[in-house]
């Protein structure tokens, strides 16, 4: 038999300007109310949040903590403006705060590693500018907020007790969801998506001089974990409600092995860059969604090397790094 709950949950779907849709976020009500992401910061987020809240019966000042799943605008844009009307806690993963805080350094760092990045895989310079737009049309859409306390997942959300913060990074190296054991729910967030396949987006290191996480890797690992865990049904922060996660999950695990086939196919007729193969594999929109096609590519090479199919080599010819099978090599 389930266990009663403590709490409520409440859904509000907000529209956004991008492309990915509405975005879902959600009420946590008990002794003490917990926002799950806020939204972009748009008139209509912040209209939609302030008729929701009454709604609800509550002002703002009715809230106590505000939870970010991860530190992407879509859902922590509004979230300086909220913190202030509600005077609530800021809860997000250490390394979300850099993002989140709009840290200088740190943002020089993110803006030259994937300069880097690119020009290395064989982006051509004349787009290094619009994903440079990009990134400051991003920018309107949040401000800068304090975070107040760290999670890396393990911890209790608050007083009641009910809900557990779980680490599931890989769409973010920073990624949390909610659990809640009595009833097997999950606040998902960008983790998984019903409709559409979640990305897992190359980052930059935490710190200047690390390496970069292999995103679609860690990904997988933490689908393998949570698919281990009791979930019932995810509320994701994009769509509809996931009623049997871990079908979901096996489901997206298989479809990353196709592509990874599809991306060791292509090399077999020679050796390519991360640009080239974007453009084979995403032929209508490598060039609009650049920083997405781009990850996804990058992300299934990553997960060719990891299984020992593909190697990376430097070619001083074209000043890129080239991916080839291991068997060409030979
Ligand atoms: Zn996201
Ligand atoms: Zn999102």
């Amino acid at each position: 038999m389930q266990k009663a709950v403590n709490t409520q949950v409440f859904r509000l779907e907000i529209p956004t300007p991008f492309s990915v849709g509405a975005v879902n976020i959600f009420l946590i009500k008990g002794e003490s109310c917990t926002l799950v992401d806020v939204g972009p910061k748009t008139r209509e987020a912040r209209e939609a949040l302030r008729v929701f809240l009454k709604e609800n019966g509550l002002t703002w000042r009715n809230i106590d903590q505000i939870f970010l799943t991860h530190q992407h605008v879509d859902h922590s844009g509004l979230v300086a403006e909220v913190a202030e009307r509600t005077d609530a806690q800021v809860i997000a993963h250490p390394n979300a705060v850099p993002y989140i805080e709009g840290e200088e350094t740190f943002m020089r760092h993110h803006d030259a590693f994937f300069r880097e990045l690119y020009e290395e895989n064989g982006v051509p310079e004349q787009l290094l500018g619009h994903v440079e737009r990009f990134q400051k049309m991003l920018n309107m859409y949040s401000d800068p907020a304090p975070v107040h306390r760290i999670v890396r997942g393990g911890e209790l959300l608050g007083s009641c007790g009910e809900w557990r913060i779980i680490f599931t990074p890989g769409h973010t190296q920073t990624h949390l969801a909610l659990y809640r054991e009595a009833d097997g729910l999950m606040l998902s967030g960008d983790f998984l998506i019903k409709e559409i396949s979640s990305n897992a987006f190359v980052e930059p290191p935490a710190r200047a001089g690390e390496e970069r996480e292999k995103p679609l890797v860690v990904y997988r690992r933490a689908m393998q974990e949570v698919k281990m865990m009791p979930v019932r049904r995810m509320l994701p922060a994009h769509g509809e409600e996931i009623e049997k996660p871990s079908e979901l999950i096996v489901y997206r695990l298989r479809r990353q092995e196709e592509r990874a086939e599809k991306i060791y196919g292509l090399l077999a007729d020679g050796a390519k860059h991360v640009f080239e193969l974007s453009a084979l594999l995403f032929p209508s929109i490598y060039i609009k969604e650049l920083p997405l096609t781009f990850s996804e590519t990058l992300g299934h090479l990553d997960l060719l090397i990891e299984q020992g199919k593909v190697e990376r080599v430097w070619s001083e010819e074209k000043n890129v790094y080239l991916y080839r099978t291991k068997e060409w090599a030979r």
